[in-house]
């Protein structure tokens, strides 16, 4: 019907300015298509490669990049039990990190044994190599993050018994504020933690910081390491400071100075929320890092040792894990 009411000279006009804009549409299109296009993906930049390693690279130990994109070489496995904690669900594979953040948790335990506090529970650390994990984190990647459960009710149990264990959350979402399970020795399980040198900081949700603040401490000092974060309602994440000897380690910015306890937490109890919970048999998409350094690339490729074993009857010594 409208063509008929449109001149013939006067369509054809139409017609090849439709034309010319179709033209100029679909290569502003193409251009468009072009400029979008993705970068190949490198093999080292996925979580599935490192998520399959067969066990550390060999060699002197080395975090590579930051904390959420990098990966370590010559890793060593933390001994899944020891005097004061214990390491949980070893079935991940994920108790394995530079050989500071080893030692630090060895220590840690020991000094929460001399606490009387119980045994610690160690959760994630890293993978074999670091990198990107499959499912859960996105930092933990350089092999100086540690999850620590904060429950301390626990005897030290079987390897098998700690596969299917229930974090205790402390954090009451609708008030803010931690919940009545909350105790002393949760607070000195953290202050522990947070007096070690090497450690740089220590995530912890906002209601639990604020109990930390309001309790008094001979020495606030270590106050200063404990950062608000979302979830983190039943463990701490503690990460370390770059060791000696990875030059191409990348610190995180300084700490601001103070304890921490004013308006920026203030302002974290309004806005934090809890972790999301995936349900049971959860399969995440694999993990894209996108500025993983290149120098990860023959980390994921060299030479290195086997897994440790994780049964029961087999305990591998800690020399053979290495
Ligand atoms: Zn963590």
């Amino acid at each position: 019907m409208g063509f008929r009411a449109i001149g013939g000279r006067a369509f054809k006009a139409v017609a090849c300015v439709g034309l010319a804009v179709a033209l100029l549409a679909a290569g502003e299109a193409d251009a468009k298509s072009r400029k979008k296009k993705p970068a190949p993906i490198p093999v080292y930049a996925t979580s599935v490669a490192w998520g399959s390693v067969t066990g550390p690279s060999l060699g002197a130990p080395r975090s590579i990049g930051g904390y959420a994109a990098g990966c370590i070489a010559g890793a060593r496995a933390l001994p899944p039990e020891g005097v004061g904690y214990q390491v949980i669900r070893l079935s991940r594979q994920r108790n394995y990190g530079h050989p500071v953040l080893v030692d630090m948790l060895r220590d840690f335990g020991q000094r929460v044994a001399l606490a009387g506090l119980g045994t610690a529970l160690i959760g994630d650390m890293g993978q074999a190599r670091g990198g990107p994990m499959p499912s859960g984190h996105a930092s933990h990647q350089i092999g100086l993050d540690a999850d620590v459960w904060l429950r301390l009710d626990l005897p030290p149990m079987g390897r098998a018994g700690r596969e299917r264990l229930d974090e205790v959350k402390y954090v009451d979402y609708d008030r803010m504020r931690i919940t009545g399970d909350w105790s002393d020795r949760q607070a000195k399980l953290i202050q522990i933690a947070a007096s070690d040198a090497r450690v740089a900081r220590i995530f912890v949700n906002p209601a639990i910081k604020l109990a930390m603040c309001q309790r008094s401490w001979a020495d606030r000092g270590f106050l200063n390491k404990l950062r608000p974060w979302h979830g983190h309602d039943g463990h701490m994440h503690i990460r370390l400071n770059c060791p000696a000897g990875s030059p191409q380690c990348e610190q995180q910015d300084a700490q601001p100075e103070g304890d921490g306890c004013g308006d920026e937490l203030m302002s974290w109890l309004d806005s934090a929320a809890p972790a999301t919970e995936h349900p049971p048999g959860y399969k995440p998409e694999p993990r894209v890092v996108r500025k993983m350094p290149a120098a990860c690339a023959p980390v994921l490729n060299a030479a290195g040792t086997r897994m440790a074993s994780l049964a029961d009857s087999a305990v591998v010594p800690a020399k053979e894990a290495r």
